[in-house]
């Protein structure tokens, strides 16, 4: 018998996939842990799961309680649909600039979406300050009471990451691994993946994929938080150094524009039958050029965080693309 339990039972333990094109091109196996395979989607499931795990377990989130959080999407869907599986409402803050789909989904899974302007993370209108003053509201009038997620600066989100993505990648390589390279939402996810890799061993070179517009790559080339240009990935891309973040054992960053990432995503949908959304894009393209850096025999791992679909109205709309003479997709 090989039987999950309910949608709780059905996150993580994720293929760990090889990428033929990226592999043939560098002479390296490039492996790309498919966690859009997850059952909301993304990545995102295993941090909501571990929030929630987190606060049950310290006593702070109470049966019939409210989850509280500001979100590009992904984290939303994955708190929402934990909420409903375990019997928590969940309150759902998210800047108005992401995709239609995501808003779609959080209301068709009966989240109560607010949406915000996008506005930076100094301006107290900023989505993540929102949705900290709605849980303190909420907290106060609840009758079950409500927590803030507050997956940027809440660690047992890396944590989460740590005890499961990590060690999949881990016993799933069967320890071969040479490099693992990934972006930032959080941090949660490359935090969390660099603590168990460097755990088991201390030479696996962690590499952060970062796109423009974010202030990580200059942060870590030059300890500086400097920005230049833009992307239309969603989900990641960061202004400051969340907690998950800040002292995570990363060796080394990349920076990859959409039109390196772009033509990747086409590719993996046309050549491969892999739909995935921006951010994966990032993660494979910087997965590409460590493994040029490395030279061929490596093994290097990456995420595919989320699945395309949610991106049709962007990532996948050709008068989208061409407005920002980004590439477009030959067969749309
Ligand atoms: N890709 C997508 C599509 C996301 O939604 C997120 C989370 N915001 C990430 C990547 C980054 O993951 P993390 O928060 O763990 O850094």
């Amino acid at each position: 018998m090989d039987i999950r339990d309910g949608f709780i039972g059905t996150i993580g333990h994720t293929p760990l996939v090889r990428l033929e094109a990226a592999s043939k091109a560098t002479g390296c196996d490039i492996l790309a842990k498919a966690e859009f395979l997850n059952p909301g989607g993304s990545v995102k499931d295993r941090a909501a799961l571990a929030i929630i795990q987190d606060a049950i377990k310290r006593g702070t989130l109470k049966p019939g309680g409210t989850i509280v959080e500001g979100t590009a999407g992904n984290t939303g869907i994955g708190l929402a649909l934990v909420g409903n599986a375990w019997g928590f409402k969940t309150v759902i803050v998210m800047p108005e600039t992401q995709s239609q789909e995501k808003k779609d989904m959080l209301r068709l899974i009966g989240a109560d979406l607010r949406l915000v302007p996008a506005v930076p993370y100094k301006d107290p209108g900023n989505y993540v300050h929102v949705s900290r003053r709605i849980a303190e509201e909420l907290a106060a009038t609840e009758p079950n009471g409500a927590i803030w997620a507050n997956q940027f600066d809440n660690l047992a989100n890396r944590e989460g990451h740590r005890a499961t993505t990590g060690v999949e990648i881990w016993e799933q390589t069967g320890g071969k691994v040479d490099a693992f390279t990934c972006a930032v939402g959080t941090g949660g996810t490359l935090a969390g993946v660099a603590l168990a890799l460097k755990d088991r061993n201390p030479n696996v070179r962690i590499v952060m994929a970062d796109p423009l517009g974010s202030v990580l790559y200059s942060w870590k080339k030059t300890g500086e938080l400097a920005s230049s240009g833009t992307s239309i990935t969603e989900g990641i891309g960061q202004g400051r150094v969340t907690a998950n973040l800040l002292d995570a054992p990363i060796d080394d960053a990349v920076q990859i524009p959409d039109e390196e990432a772009l033509p990747i995503i086409f590719d993996l949908v046309k050549t491969q039958g892999l739909v995935v959304g921006g951010s994966s894009g990032i993660n494979v393209a910087a997965a590409i050029r460590v493994a040029r850096d490395l030279g061929p025999g490596h093994t290097v791992v990456t995420v595919l965080c989320d699945f395309g679909t949610r991106y049709q109205s962007k990532l996948f709309n050709p008068e989208f693309l061409r407005e920002r003479n980004l590439p477009v997709p030959g067969w749309l």
